[in-house]
């Protein structure tokens, strides 16, 4: 593994991920650990006193923020598609099954990141979490990072966002409401579909859809607003106007603020990984997979436009209408950047198209 062959350079979407951002730390200050319990078992954490904590988004002009938190790296909510598994390669980590289950915590996290908003060359930028893993993720319940993150912004007044798959994000709520009573504060849960046979294969280390749509309904009835990613679209999987119909309905119906859809992309590290499960789960499919995405990571924009002309006229029917979608952008455009791109990361589109950014 390497841990320290690299200064540390800030750097840290998925979508640059650059090898700058991740060997943070040296390798004197690793310590691993397994947990001989159920939730953990085959995981192993490698805990880390990292060198920096806020991280520059390169190319952050086609991004809707600049800066990002993630005191992990790697996560055990284990989706095939995560495109954040070849940020794993740079560790000389594994980006398949090694992604799930080797987790690098950031042990330091919430003193880094009170040490960074404290200094007088911090301008108070939005910070986004939730860009490159969840930050809600299973080892969240034991290492009790984020309450000192959250504490840091809000005794420093520091916009910031998050988008998670975790409902231990319900844990948090005193702290965001603190938060959102001094500073802008978004957050948004990602659901890319309510089918359960799709959800056990394809997500198997997350929450079930309905128990993170039970996260919108609390945190709206708390009186914070939360959007939906809903994504990933899988195309021939979560993609039939029935399936869509549903999400959408189930989320209006958890009193989202807002819906975004995206649908599926597969870069290089997430490509092969969804690959080999769909050859094992859904052989027939494999040769349309490959006309669909022949021409790179993103689906054809004709696709893309489908699915989000049909998201939008079933978000109306639910009353998720264009009215909301659009107060809720200008809010989101107000303190730069809300979760709306990737749960976890988001990558500029190589093309202009109907979704601006993409998510894991
Ligand atoms: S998509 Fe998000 S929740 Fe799923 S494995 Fe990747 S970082 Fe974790």
């Amino acid at each position: 593994m390497r841990w320290d062959h690299l200064a540390g350079t800030p750097a840290a979407s998925p979508a640059s991920a650059a090898p700058a951002d991740i060997a943070l730390f040296g390798t004197d200050a690793v310590t691993t650990r397994t947990f001989d319990t159920p939730e953990f078992r085959g995981v192993t954490f490698h805990e880390v006193r990292a060198r920096s904590i806020v991280n520059r988004v390169p190319g952050a002009s086609r991004m809707p923020f600049e800066w990002t938190v993630n005191p992990y790296r790697g996560c055990t909510h284990a989706c095939v598609y995560c495109f954040a598994r070849r940020t794993h390669s740079y560790l000389d980590l594994d980006t398949g099954i090694g992604f799930d289950s080797q987790i690098v915590v950031k042990v330091n996290a919430p003193e880094l990141l009170r040490a960074q908003l404290a200094s007088p060359r911090w301008q108070g930028a939005h910070i986004a979490m939730g860009t490159n893993v969840d930050c809600y993720q299973r080892a969240e319940g034991r290492y009790r990072l984020m309450p000192g993150i959250l504490e840091a912004l809000r005794d420093h007044a520091n916009p910031f966002s998050i988008l998670t798959k975790g409902t231990l994000i319900l844990r948090d709520l005193d702290l965001i409401r603190q938060a959102a009573d001094v500073t802008e504060v978004g957050v948004s849960v990602s659901v890319g579909f309510t089918d359960h046979e799709l959800w056990r294969t394809v997500e198997p280390g997350t929450p079930a859809p309905e128990r993170r749509l039970d996260v919108v309904r609390t945190l709206a009835g708390h009186g914070i607003g939360c959007g939906v990613l809903m994504a990933p679209v899988i195309p021939f999987l979560g993609d039939r106007p029935e399936q869509l119909r549903a999400t959408v309905r189930a989320i209006a119906e958890a009193g989202a603020t807002s819906v975004t859809p995206l649908v599926l992309h597969l870069r290089p590290g997430a490509r092969e990984w969804f690959m080999s499960w769909l050859g094992r789960h859904h052989p027939g499919l494999v040769g349309r997979y490959e006309r669909m995405y022949a021409a790179g990571a993103y689906a054809p924009t004709w696709y893309q436009r489908r699915i989000t002309r049909q998201v939008h006229e079933f978000a109306d029917e639910f009353g998720i209408g264009p009215g909301r979608r659009e107060a809720s952008r200008s809010q989101q455009r107000s303190h730069r950047g809300t979760p709306l791109p990737d749960h976890h990361a988001q990558a500029p589109r190589p093309d202009p198209g109907p979704v601006q950014l993409t998510l894991l």
